[in-house]
């Protein structure tokens, strides 16, 4: 996968077609009180979804030359990835967090945003996630980042980490992680060189 550059939305959508695509994806997390075995807290759900080719990724996709404008692109794809539970989902400008253009494999601009649930919408957005569209096509399944770091210091989000990704999207977790303060930061950078060791 080629090097992703960071640059600001209004740089990135002057990137136009026949040239460059753009893309939008989102991060929907909520507040999660449970604990793993009694334990472990969890601190939040987040989803990321396992694709098509295999890599890890957030929903989302290309925006259409059709759609007004990056955030009606992102809810269609959310509609399509998520189905049902994401009826009243809206993905709001104001939820918008990066942009990134990469070269390779092709002209891509990928957008990021993050959105707060509630634990009950989230959990909704599960229960009915195998009634979407695009689910056992696009999408394989959603999943849940386990955001703790077990005893033997792999377990948990260092081994998440050493899965492989779509586009710059192991990069947009970790930057969310950071600055939305779902893993303290220490534990998170920690967590991030374990993944970078292992083979
Ligand atoms: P999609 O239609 O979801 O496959 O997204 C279109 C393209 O966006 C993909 O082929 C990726 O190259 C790129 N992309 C960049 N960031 C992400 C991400 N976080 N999740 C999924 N795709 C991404
Ligand atoms: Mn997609």
């Amino acid at each position: 996968m080629g090097e992703a550059r960071a640059l600001s939305k209004a740089e990135a959508v002057r990137l136009g077609p026949p040239d460059w695509k753009q893309a939008c994806h989102a991060l929907l997390y909520a507040p999660c009180p449970g604990r793993l075995f009694g334990k472990i807290p969890l601190r939040f759900a987040v989803l990321m979804q396992m694709r098509f080719d295999g890599h890890l990724g957030f929903p989302g996709g290309f925006v259409d030359p059709g759609d007004i404008c990056l955030e009606e692109g992102l809810n269609r794809e959310l509609h399509e990835e998520l189905g049902p539970g994401a009826a009243s989902l809206h993905v709001a400008e104001s939820d918008y967090l990066s942009s990134h253009a990469s070269e390779k494999p092709q002209r891509v601009v990928a957008h990021f945003y993050a959105k707060q649930l509630s634990l009950e919408e989230l959990r909704t957005l599960e229960d009915r996630a195998t009634q979407a569209k695009d689910h056992g096509f696009e999408v394989m399944g959603l999943i849940r980042v386990p955001l703790y770091t077990l005893r033997d210091g792999v377990g948990g989000l260092p081994a998440f980490l050493s899965n492989t990704f779509i586009g710059n999207a192991r990069e947009q977790l970790i930057h969310a992680l950071d600055i939305l303060q779902l893993v303290p930061g220490e534990q998170l950078q920690k967590a991030v060189t374990v993944a970078q060791k292992r083979p």
